[in-house]
């Protein structure tokens, strides 16, 4: 019998600053039939991240890198095809950490079951996945309440457009910024934003200022470089800053020099916490009851820009540097 095809991405060489479509490969292999004990699962959608860009680096950081002539990794959502073991059958649906390609053999144990039930799936990528629980998580992190200025970074992207509207749903007044005019306007008009703006159409601080004037409490920050400078000058006193990435210098050969206005911290007493979103997973009960509580009952909204095919995932990840996604960047693969 001939065996099933599946085609994946793998990393070739290792990207100096923005990564090229000469950095990868796509290419065809076959899935031995499954074991005892093993799952066979064809995925639906595959998660290009951020973070990603870090592991096609050499040498560990927070997470091994990529390895070479390898298939890429990540988030996806899949549907069992196949199971030898009794905790699926054909049909469910799970999450995996198995992206990038198109059918997989897995243990039962890598394998997450969701249901079927909530759609489009790839919302387990977005709002109930890893960027909404970083907005979540991100957000317990330093004390926000009602009646905060909150202001958000990368706030149409994945994470920030959950985070303004959990902050919304906390009472805070949230100020947004992102990179085009359209963005602005989903902000504003369907993630219920009190004020965005375009960080393209000048200094970050000036308009910062202008929609905050009496400054801001907190400052979730997706970008770091020129925004996180902006922020440290328009914090209040005790002002905290949710360090959550620093999007502006992932494909920098060489990090750029922090903000000059460091000192900031210490005269406004300025608290700023980082975080990884992998403390956080012990806590996926708490938060699928709370923020899919939120989404089934119609108060979150999960944007997502859907590219299709294997073929166009490079794309994707691509365009998350370029900015082509509003909400969650998914590729669909069946
Ligand atoms: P997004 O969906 O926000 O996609 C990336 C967006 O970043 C783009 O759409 C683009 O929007 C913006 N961007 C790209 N280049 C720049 C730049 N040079 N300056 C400013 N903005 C830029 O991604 P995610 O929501 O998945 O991730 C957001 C941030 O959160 C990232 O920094 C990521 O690494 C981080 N993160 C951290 C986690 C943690 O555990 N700490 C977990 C998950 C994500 P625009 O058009 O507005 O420029």
């Amino acid at each position: 019998m001939s065996k099933l095809k599946s085609r994946e991405i793998r990393l070739v060489s290792r990207p100096r600053g923005l990564p090229t479509a000469a950095n990868f490969l796509l290419t065809e292999t076959e899935i031995e039939p499954i074991q005892d004990q093993e799952v066979l699962v064809r995925n639906l959608y595959m998660s290009v991240d951020p973070y990603m860009r870090g592991r096609m680096n050499e040498g560990k950081s927070y997470v091994p890198p990529f390895e070479l002539g390898k298939p890429l990794d990540g988030g996806a959502v899949g549907e069992v095809v196949e199971s030898r073991a009794p905790q699926f059958k054909a049909g469910d649906v799970v999450t995996s950490r198995r992206g990038w390609r198109e059918y997989f053999a897995a243990s039962p144990k890598d394998l997450h079951p969701v249901s079927r039930e909530i759609q489009p799936l790839s919302v387990y990528l977005g709002v109930l996945g890893i960027p909404g629980m970083t907005a979540w998580a991100g957000l317990q992190l330093v004390d926000v309440k009602a009646g905060d200025v909150i202001f958000i970074s990368g706030a149409a992207g994945a994470v920030g457009h959950v985070a303004g509207q959990l902050a919304k749903l906390n009472g805070c007044h949230v100020i947004g910024s992102a990179g085009s005019p359209e963005k602005v306007k989903f902000l504003r008009d369907e993630c219920g934003f009190d004020t965005a703006f375009n960080y393209k159409d000048g200094p970050v601080a000036e308009q910062l200022s202008l929609a905050a004037p009496e400054g801001i409490d907190v400052y979730f920050d997706n970008v770091g470089g020129e925004t996180l400078g902006a922020a440290l000058s328009a914090l209040r006193v005790n002002g905290r800053i949710i360090a959550c990435g620093g999007i502006s210098g992932y494909n920098d050969e060489k990090p750029q020099p922090g903000p000059s206005n460091l000192f900031n911290i210490i005269t406004k007493r300025l608290t700023i916490k980082g975080f990884i979103i992998v403390d956080s997973f012990h806590r996926q009960a708490e938060f699928e009851n709370e923020v899919g509580g939120y989404f089934r009952a119609g108060k979150l909204k999960n944007e997502e820009t859907v590219v299709k095919g294997i073929d166009n995932a490079v794309g994707a990840f691509l365009g998350l540097f370029a900015g082509r996604n509003i909400g969650k960047m998914v590729v669909q693969l069946a």
